[in-house]
């Protein structure tokens, strides 16, 4: 597989052409950025745990039946994946109460929700990614019924798939975000599962193990990381 010239740079990864149109490379950068890219960083080591953590956890998803954009990992810091058109959707699950939810309705954070709850964001940064529900997705045509019901589905298998797996780490699954893309005609799993887009709590002592560290200051932020991706049993 031939990478060729760079097609996007976002925040978090480089997007590579390849000479197969149907794939990508993308590659994990060290970068962090917060509350719309105001705030930026360095996570150092974070783009090889990143990488190698969704994968993993991609592969997991496979066999659970939740297809994903994972072709082969590559090296430490880059994947290639399938090319799909994102569903400008950011789909959200909840577990526990825990940032903008708890906020917007007075909760503390760490409270267990009655059952997993999920919504959508518009992805679109110069909006600030704001909340939608299912029928301004359709009414901008961001997706079809059809589709907002494959990406419903598959999200709720990845909470129990995800919250099953993680429990036998130790770790709370309070709250992630993920996205979906069109593969041919199909609704695929792609972007990325990681400490950046979940939140991840130590069971025990509820010591926060995701960006949260970098988002508020809490300090022994590379350390979260490499606790996170030690607990996998992928070194
Ligand atoms: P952002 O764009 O939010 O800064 P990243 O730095 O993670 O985020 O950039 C990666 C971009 O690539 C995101 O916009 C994501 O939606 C997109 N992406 C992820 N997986 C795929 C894929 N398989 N095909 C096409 N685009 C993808
Ligand atoms: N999240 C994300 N990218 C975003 C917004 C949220 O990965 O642009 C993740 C975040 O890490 C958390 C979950 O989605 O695991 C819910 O985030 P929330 O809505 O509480 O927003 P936040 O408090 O992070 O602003």
């Amino acid at each position: 597989m031939e990478k060729r010239e760079q097609l996007y740079e976002g925040k978090a990864k480089k997007v590579f052409l390849t000479d197969d149109p149907d794939l990508l490379i993308v590659s994990y950068k060290d970068d962090a950025t917060a509350f719309d890219g105001q705030k930026k960083g360095t996570i150092v080591g974070k783009g090889a745990i990143n990488n190698r953590m969704t994968n993993h956890i991609f592969r997991l998803l496979e066999k659970e039946g939740v297809p994903t954009h994972l072709v082969e990992e590559l090296n430490d810091r880059e994947t290639l994946v399938k090319k799909v058109e994102i569903v400008p959707l950011e789909v959200i699950i909840r577990n526990f109460s825990a940032g903008s939810f708890a906020k917007k309705l007075g909760m503390e954070e760490g409270i267990k929700l009655a059952c997993p709850t999920l919504e959508f964001s518009y992805k679109n940064d110069d909006l600030h990614d704001p909340f939608i529900n299912s029928y301004y997705a359709l009414a901008l045509n961001l997706a079809t019924q059809e589709e907002i019901d494959a990406i419903t589905k598959y999200a709720f298998t990845v909470n129990d798939v995800m919250r099953e797996y993680f429990a036998g780490l130790g770790i709370e699954l309070i709250d992630f975000k993920i996205e979906f893309g069109r593969y041919h005609g199909q609704i695929i799993l792609a972007d990325e599962v990681s400490p950046d887009t979940c939140r991840l709590w130590d069971k025990e002592t509820h010591e926060k193990l995701d960006k949260d560290r970098f988002r508020r200051d809490l300090g022994n932020v590379e350390d979260a990381y490499q606790e996170v991706f030690r607990r996998l049993g992928i070194q």
